[in-house]
């Protein structure tokens, strides 16, 4: 699986892989990203992080029987993706706003449009930015969160 190349499922770009990327964070958490769009794709088999691999296969049960199916291949698999809303709750018990995350029925892989995380947390101004260190940026971002606890909505 390492090897062979994975596709954007919005914008068909080369995904960079983990092991491609200049950042820890990108591989400690397995994940490729597009230097196109920004989106972010994760897979259990890919990280070395524990408690991602963890939330990964958590993330996966709630899309083997549920979620709406899209019409998005997962990029690990090529199965149909599905969508669901969900949110992390916070230290003081409150939830993060609500974000849409595909994830694939099949393997335990996910996929996160740069706009969901953005949301979360806006962009520091800074436009000129390349979508990559933009990535760079959300893969923070998802690092901090996979550390809280989710729920599906
Ligand atoms: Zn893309
Ligand atoms: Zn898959």
């Amino acid at each position: 699986m390492a090897s062979s190349i994975l596709h954007c499922p919005r914008d068909g770009s080369a995904l960079v892989s983990p092991d491609n990327s200049q950042k820890s964070v990108f591989s400690r958490n397995g994940i490729s990203h597009c230097p196109t769009c920004s989106g972010l794709a994760l897979n259990s088999s890919a990280a070395s992080s524990e408690i991602c691999i963890k939330k990964l296969e958590m993330i996966h049960d709630g899309f083997k029987d549920e979620g709406i199916s899209v019409d998005i291949c997962c990029p690990f698999c090529d199965s149909e993706m599905k969508v669901r809303d969900f949110a992390f709750r916070k230290i003081d018990g409150s939830l993060t706003e609500l974000i849409e995350i595909d994830g694939c029925p099949t393997c335990s892989s996910i996929w996160l449009d740069a706009g969901e995380l953005q949301r979360l947390s806006p962009p520091s101004g800074n436009t000129s930015n390349s979508p990559s260190s933009e990535a760079g940026a959300l893969a923070i971002v998802l690092d901090l969160l996979l550390h809280l606890p989710f729920v599906f909505v």
